[in-house]
């Protein structure tokens, strides 16, 4: 932060403008607006449209600090005139981000406004209550809490399964739930969202860790662990 803006108050659209003066000395600095939305996650979009910098940034960042805001400015900025920001700034915004109460906040917005995207557990074939209660029965000695269960809309092949963290919810694809489609994959799919509970993503720093050496061996004890996977590959 220069010492001038520790002077008086910036608001994010000044910002904005000074990281451009910054990036680009030789360029007018256009028309900038800044506006706060309720995103349901917390992504932040910038385009340039007739000559104006449009800049929405989600709510959740409507209290950062200014050094946060000046980073993400250099981000966005760089984005649009396709000049990379340094590490320093994606480290200081990645770590804002990955704040425990940040971290809180996003879950609760993605809850709260992201709307639901599934369909009950009783499918036209398969009932993924009963498929969980017996791949707990089988692998986990039936001591896991049943968690929200749900089909996708989407016959994903891309995405067979995952486990969503802000509602507690298992989501398998509907391709799953065709008489084709072989019970042992959907089980075994099963059972990976549900080393997912078994194994919450750990935090540290900027990293993140979904699949922890723990849980890729947990997951090879899956009897049917080989086979599972071939089947999956003929699926498609
Ligand atoms: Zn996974």
């Amino acid at each position: 932060m220069s010492v001038a803006s520790a002077l008086f108050f910036e608001s994010a659209a000044d910002i904005f403008r000074r990281v451009h003066r910054e990036i680009k000395p030789r360029t007018p600095v256009p028309p900038v607006s800044v506006e706060y939305k309720a995103f349901a996650n917390a992504d932040s979009h910038v385009r340039l449209q007739h000559g104006h910098i449009q800049v929405r940034l989600t709510d959740l960042l409507a209290v950062a600090p200014a050094p946060v805001t000046e980073a993400l400015a250099h981000i966005l900025l760089g984005k649009l005139y396709r000049l990379a920001a340094s590490a320093q700034h994606e480290q200081r915004y990645k770590l804002y981000l990955n704040r425990k109460d940040i971290r809180q906040a996003i879950d609760d917005i993605r809850r709260t406004r992201g709307r639901k995207h599934h369909l009950p557990p009783k499918g036209e074939v398969h009932d993924l209550e009963r498929i969980f209660d017996e791949v707990n029965e089988a692998h986990f000695g039936g001591m896991m809490a049943r968690p929200d269960l749900g089909w996708s809309h989407i016959r994903s092949r891309t995405r067979l399964g995952h486990f969503d963290p802000s509602h507690g919810m298992i989501i398998i694809s509907r391709i799953f739930d065709d008489p084709r489609a072989p019970r042992l994959a959907l089980e075994y799919v099963m059972f990976h969202e549900m080393l997912h509970l078994h194994y919450p993503v750990s935090h540290s720093g900027t990293r993140r860790c979904v699949h922890s050496r723990e849980f890729k061996l947990h997951e090879k004890q899956f009897p049917g662990f080989e086979d599972a996977k071939k089947l999956l590959r003929k699926m498609w």
